[in-house]
């Protein structure tokens, strides 16, 4: 036993300050610092702790909260099929995989989970996640490296900014959505491997890429695409088939990305493309090979998910009234939404310490918008994420509306 734990008694915590070696070290001191710098700029985190399954009715602090909060577009998360589907799952599969997908994790449920998402979305092939975050940091280091260029949109989300790091390639960040900036990094590129990748729906802002144009120069340019669809699988495209089925765009150099936490309602992430580029993937992708596999009984309780969203038209269509019902509602603070005609309905507020107010003073009014500050966004562009969700009612909305505009006008009244 190590000398610092010498006399311990064996249920002792190992942080307790009677066993702390007698060398003090600045370690601990450094981050209570670099919390407090935190904490006057103000933007340290705090989680909120929720008491009931995700709902746009939700249990925080003891009680009923409605909640524009989560990626739950169609409202499966809480479903009485998937709850079922699960404990079938869980008594069919057991809750563990036990190993990664090359020892022996690999079960029958996960393969036909993912041929069934090769077919959803019109891929030759599909390779299945335990999350979005690891699949956006598999794919990159495995096709390229450091002699290679990638393309990235200034608001892609962090898990492909960290995929690009990972590779060691040269990243290069095009203005959001500018194309004619990408056409000219493209055009001045000289590296032999080259891939643009975007988000299909950008997660803080709720616009759409503009996928035929990107396909385009990747296809001038000889690039691979690869698109993060997080926000767009089960909610755009025929049948929810996602944002390059609702763009109609195919080819073999698409690398497609679609999270199964969102409108899936459950949790994991996959990759779709060519057999070879899957085949590729399970050779060389170090976030596939080294961990545990997903719980099969998660991947029995997704297809029971995929056939939900594939007959979810009814939820699609109420969800895109509720879009249009709230940027209705808020044409008189038009200023502040965003060009957006997902479920992603930011309101930019600007200054951290007012977003943060809003959100408070509408939290009072027992309702829960996100405030997002730096670094998530950029600078100066704190805003409410407000999601909304094929699970709310239209009254619902109405309430959020209603409360939004007074607190927008408080705001602006404490401005001037
Ligand atoms: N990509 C985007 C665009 C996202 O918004 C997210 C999640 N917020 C992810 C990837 C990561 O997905 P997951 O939550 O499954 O790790």
């Amino acid at each position: 036993m190590p000398q610092r734990f010498a006399g311990a008694s064996f249920f002792q915590p190992f942080f307790c300050p009677d066993i702390l070696p007698s060398t003090r070290s600045d370690l601990l001191d450094n981050l209570r610092s670099a919390l407090a710098d935190i904490d006057a700029s103000p933007l340290r985190r705090r989680r909120k702790l929720t008491e009931s399954p995700c709902a746009p009715q939700i249990g925080l602090n003891g009680k009923p909260i409605l909640a524009f909060a989560s990626n739950d577009y169609l409202g499966l998360a809480n479903h009485p099929q998937l709850i079922e589907a699960a404990a079938e799952g869980a008594r069919r599969w057991g809750v563990g995989a036990g190993a990664s997908h090359l020892v022996s994790g690999h079960s029958a449920v996960h393969e036909a989970l993912e041929g069934e998402l090769a077919r959803f979305v019109g891929c030759e092939a599909a390779l299945v996640f335990s999350t979005g975050y690891m699949a956006n940091i598999a794919v990159m280091p495995a096709l390229l490296g450091r002699d290679d260029d990638i393309f990235a949109d200034r608001l892609n989300h962090a898990s492909l900014v960290d995929g690009a790091l990972l590779s060691r390639a040269s990243l290069r960040r095009y203005a959001h959505n500018d194309m004619d900036v990408l056409a000219d990094m493209l055009d001045a590129s000289t590296a032999q491997r080259k891939l643009i990748v975007t988000d299909a729906v950008f997660s803080m802002d709720g616009d759409i890429a503009p996928l035929s144009k990107l396909l385009e120069l990747a296809e001038q340019y000889d690039a691979w695409l690869l698109v993060d669809d997080a926000h767009g699988f089960g909610v755009l495209g025929p049948q929810g088939r996602g944002s390059l089925a609702a763009a109609n765009l195919h080819s073999e150099r698409i690398i497609l990305m679609g999270t199964l936490g969102k409108a899936a309602g459950v949790s994991g992430a996959f990759i779709a493309g060519s057999t070879t580029l899957i085949d590729w993937l399970v050779q060389k992708s170090r976030s596939y090979i080294f961990t545990t596999a997903m719980p099969p009984m998660l991947a029995h309780v997704l297809l029971c998910s995929l056939e939900l969203i594939e007959n979810a038209d009814d939820r699609r269509r109420h969800l895109n009234a509720l879009i249009a019902r709230f940027r209705e509602g808020m044409v008189p603070h038009g200023e502040r939404l965003m060009l957006s005609e997902t479920a992603i309905q930011p309101v930019i507020i600007g200054d951290n310490t007012a977003t943060m107010n809003i959100a408070a003073a509408l939290l009072e009014r027992d309702i829960w918008t996100p405030a997002i500050r730096p670094p998530t966004v950029p600078a100066g562009s704190a805003r409410l994420r407000i999601s909304l969700s094929a699970a709310h009612s239209a009254a619902q909305v109405d309430q959020l509306v209603t409360a939004l505009s007074e607190q927008l006008a408080t705001h602006a009244r404490a401005q001037t």
